[in-house]
């Protein structure tokens, strides 16, 4: 086990959380799993619609690293002008296929489709990328099922990166239903025992509620939104926004500033975004575990 001296830092001495260099023990950990199991297809199922490149781009780095976890995988694209009845078979498809453990809903879908009855189809069992209703349920009642793969990924940073959560304050600024609500009930959950406080664009004195925290988890899209004084020396700041501006793609957090102050942080890139693939990896091995496909 790396001791907490042995983190690479930055200039300004936080810690240095680093999801690609994480992301890659966790492959090699599934690939050392698969490989002990005799080399059982555990597979995931992508679902691609449309020509959206960064979408292209995000389900193109999935399947490379699923195959270098040794997962079998399977991308099923559809063009642009696919109606609704179309992509919920090609999903149904999946659904009854006793081969595929895993399914992932690439979104967003084309303007015109409605995601909801598409991911509605997905049981608990198939959805790695844990949005559906009933998987949000689990999570909310503590029962066995998949975790959202961003706030699972930022979780496995915390833990690998030794900060510590008990008794912790926290604020994750973001409410949606991908990021920022599941990681708020995952930081709060008995084990974790972190304090939060969710916040979103409409909190009053946002960096005020922010200085009061040990963990700050910036999940909001806008760039550099998290700036030095919103943070409380020794903190860790994770960093899950991406903004595509004309300097390049952008954080939430002004990393440059930040990391004179925190305790911790993600890099962006390099941070929470490896991290989301390492944890639908993870999902994936996990819905075969609970399909009966390998041994629990
Ligand atoms: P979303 O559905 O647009 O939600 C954004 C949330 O941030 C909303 O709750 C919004 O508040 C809040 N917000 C917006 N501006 C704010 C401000 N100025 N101050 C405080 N709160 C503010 O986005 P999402 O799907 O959760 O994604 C969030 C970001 O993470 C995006 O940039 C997305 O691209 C990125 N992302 C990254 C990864 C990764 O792997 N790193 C994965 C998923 C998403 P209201 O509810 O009041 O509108």
């Amino acid at each position: 086990m790396t001791s907490y001296d042995d983190f690479a830092r930055t200039p300004g001495g936080a810690i240095l959380m680093n999801g690609s260099l994480l992301r890659d023990e966790i492959v090699a950990g599934i690939r050392a799993e698969i490989d002990a199991l005799g080399n059982p297809a555990v597979c995931l199922a992508t679902v691609l619609v449309g020509s959206d490149e960064p979408s292209r781009i995000y389900v193109r780095a999935k399947h490379k690293k699923a195959a270098e976890a040794g997962l079998v995988s399977r991308n099923i694209e559809l063009r642009e002008t696919a109606t609704q009845g179309e992509v919920e078979a090609a999903v149904q498809d999946l659904v009854d296929d006793v081969d595929v453990h895993g399914i992932l809903v690439q979104l967003p879908l084309p303007g015109g489709l409605d995601p909801e009855p598409v991911i509605d189809l997905i049981p608990p069992e198939k959805d790695v990328d844990g949005l559906t209703e009933r998987s949000m349920g689990r999570l909310v009642r503590g029962r066995p099922g998949h975790v959202g793969c961003t706030p699972r990924g930022v979780m496995a940073l915390l833990r690998r990166y030794g900060v510590e959560t008990s008794g912790r304050r926290a604020v994750v600024i973001g409410r949606s239903t991908l990021v920022g609500l599941p990681q708020v009930l995952l930081l709060g959950r008995k084990g974790c025992d972190t304090t939060v406080t969710l916040a979103h664009s409409r909190t009053t004195d946002l960096a005020g509620v922010c200085r009061e925290a040990d963990i700050i988890v910036a999940a909001a899209g806008m760039a550099r939104l998290v700036t030095a004084d919103f943070v409380k020396p020794g903190a860790a700041v994770v960093d899950v926004g991406v903004s595509r501006t004309e300097s390049g793609i952008v954080g939430d957090v002004d990393f440059a500033a930040v990391q004179e102050i925190a305790g911790a942080i993600t890099p962006m890139p390099g941070g929470t975004g490896p991290m989301t693939i390492a944890s639908l990896l993870e999902n994936t091995l996990d819905a075969a575990r609970l399909l009966g496909a390998v041994p629990a």
